[in-house]
């Protein structure tokens, strides 16, 4: 069976200013794969990310999604962006909308399905996310981990082909990183692709199909969690794995 190829990136760049920040990055994701991103502070993990989202416009290379390249001139970048899910650090919940309200209000309003269909949807990822009890409260009534599998819930009210995560759990207590990991490691088991940025090596180890590792805005090294972690290749991921104990 042919695996397909959900995301491409060639020769990416990207600059703030003089600071170039992506260094001719080139990634390829296939289908239900997990890519684990991990690199020292600004190393260029989230504006990778964001340029993936298109939350970021690139300066150069190439950026193809399902086997199309994706050109801001041609394509509507929203229509774009509902296929590429993606889940920050802080939530990002709507604070004046209950839980249900967040999460069907994209369907809704971007994607035009009924308010019918996207509640039965969004009951559905509740249930899926464990917070079916929840439906009918405010964000300000829950809990960080809560609120994590909310924004989750809600990025997958989308339907997208890929899930991107920027340090979910960085935000959290450490009591509650465990319960927004297992929802990220269900969604894994079920096949989604997923690109995740994150400190948590014991999920990178258990969870990635592939590990990523950036330094200075340039992937330095791509293996499987088993070399990566045991047997690194780069001096300067040897480093990297030494310094986060
Ligand atoms: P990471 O997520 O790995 O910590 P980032 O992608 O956030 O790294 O940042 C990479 C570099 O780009 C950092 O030096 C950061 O200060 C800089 N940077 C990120 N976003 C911007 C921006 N909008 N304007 C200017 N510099 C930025
Ligand atoms: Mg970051």
């Amino acid at each position: 069976m042919e695996t397909r190829e959900m995301i491409r990136v060639e020769n990416l760049n990207k600059s703030f200013g003089d600071l170039h920040v992506l260094k001719n990055i080139n990634l390829s994701v296939y289908e239900s794969d997990v890519v684990c991103l991990v690199g020292a502070s600004g190393s260029g993990k989230s504006t990778l990310l964001r340029c993936l989202n298109f939350l970021e416009r690139k300066d150069n290379g190439k950026i193809i999604l399902n086997g199309q390249e994706v050109l801001p001139q041609t394509h509507d970048i929203n229509e774009v962006r509902q296929h590429v899910g993606m889940v920050f650090q802080h939530f990002n919940l709507f604070p004046h909308m209950t839980v249900l309200e967040n999460i069907i209000e994209a369907p809704v309003h971007v994607k035009k399905i009924s308010k019918e269909e996207a509640t039965k949807d969004a009951m559905e990822l509740l249930q899926k996310v464990g917070l079916e009890d929840k439906a009918d409260v405010y964000p300000s009534k829950l809990s960080g981990g809560q609120k994590q599998r909310v924004a989750i819930a809600r990025a997958l009210a989308m339907k997208p082909d890929i899930m991107l995560f920027d340090e979910p759990t960085s935000a959290l207590d450490p009591e509650l990183v465990g319960e927004v990991l297992q929802t990220m490691k269900e969604l894994a088991v079920d096949g989604m692709t997923m690109i995740v940025v994150t400190h948590e090596m014991g999920f990178a180890r258990e969870v990635a199909d592939w590990m990523v590792f950036m330094d200075g805005g340039v992937i330095i090294e791509k293996g499987h969690p088993d070399e990566f972690f045991s047997n690194p290749k780069e001096e300067r991921t040897r480093e990297f794995l030494s310094s986060t104990g």
